[in-house]
């Protein structure tokens, strides 16, 4: 089943009378129920303006974008909102947690906003914090705890309210690579265990290779895309072929 159904995707940048910029060309992508699915690409091809069009912060020029069979391009801001909170999670760069809240208190944010009872959130809390193994800092603040910890946390809170797909945008680049391969495996363990979704928008070839299925974009198109064979390495093996193909930046193996 489609989680994610993208049409002909086009995103111009500019008034009138000023530069425009076609950022998004006639992107197609499809995304099922259950991927792990990796969006590459030189810098200035595109992924930015594809990830917030797909979250619904920007809209379209033209195209169509449906989430679980919704299309998201006619809600109203309200609906949409609504949508975001309930169907959609994030994980970014920068972590975002709050530092006036507990990192127990941080996961449970979406479900008290969500105004779902208080046995439910618990409960559901809870699960993840063992599935993370954040069990012995879930009192401390983000402030005291380490990136990685901070980034499970980030990604704890993303799924708590389990959402139909979750969108990371960088999620390993502030990490050093121990913790970086530690996320991506609790991605992995998500995706198998809970059958979670995953679209994660990264330039690094190593938290590409964790996943099952690889696009790359360039010029606002979907370019080529790999999927996974065998193993973590053989991916990541080509992973690199096609970045040296599509060529445009220097990536950091
Ligand atoms: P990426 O995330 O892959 O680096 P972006 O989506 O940020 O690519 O950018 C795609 C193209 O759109 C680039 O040429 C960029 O300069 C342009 N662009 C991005 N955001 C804006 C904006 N707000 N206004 C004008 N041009 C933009």
């Amino acid at each position: 089943m489609s989680i994610l159904e993208v049409k002909n995707l086009v995103k111009v940048y500019g008034e009138v009378n000023q530069v425009k910029t076609k950022a998004l060309d006639g992107l197609n992508l499809n995304v099922n129920n259950g991927e792990l699915i990796a969006i590459m690409g030189p810098s200035g091809s595109g992924k930015t303006t594809f990830l917030n069009l797909i979250s619904g912060i920007d809209t379209p020029s033209s195209g169509e974008i449906k989430i679980s069979g919704t299309s998201i391009n006619s809600m109203s801001n309200e609906k949409l909102a609504i949508f975001r909170r309930q169907k959609l999670g994030f994980v970014f760069q920068e972590f975002n947690l709050l530092d006036s809240l507990s990192i127990r208190e941080n996961i449970m944010l979406p479900m008290i906003l969500d105004k779902k009872k208080v046995k439910e959130i618990n409960r559901n809390t809870d699960e993840l914090i063992n599935l993370f193994e954040i069990n012995d800092i879930k009192n401390k603040y983000p402030y005291n705890v380490s990136g990685g910890q901070q980034q499970r946390t980030a990604v704890c809170r993303a799924l708590v309210n389990q959402p139909s797909i979750v969108f990371a945008d960088e999620p390993t680049g502030n990490l050093d690579s121990k913790s970086s391969k530690n996320i991506m495996e609790y991605f992995g363990k998500m995706n198998k265990e809970r059958n979670s979704t995953f679209l994660v928008v990264t330039h690094e070839p190593l938290a590409a290779s964790f996943c099952n299925r690889v696009v790359f974009i360039k010029d606002g198109q979907v370019h080529m895309e790999i999927v996974k064979k065998h193993d973590r390495k053989e991916l990541f093996e080509r992973i690199l072929d096609c970045l040296a193909v599509i060529g445009g930046e220097r990536y950091d193996i």
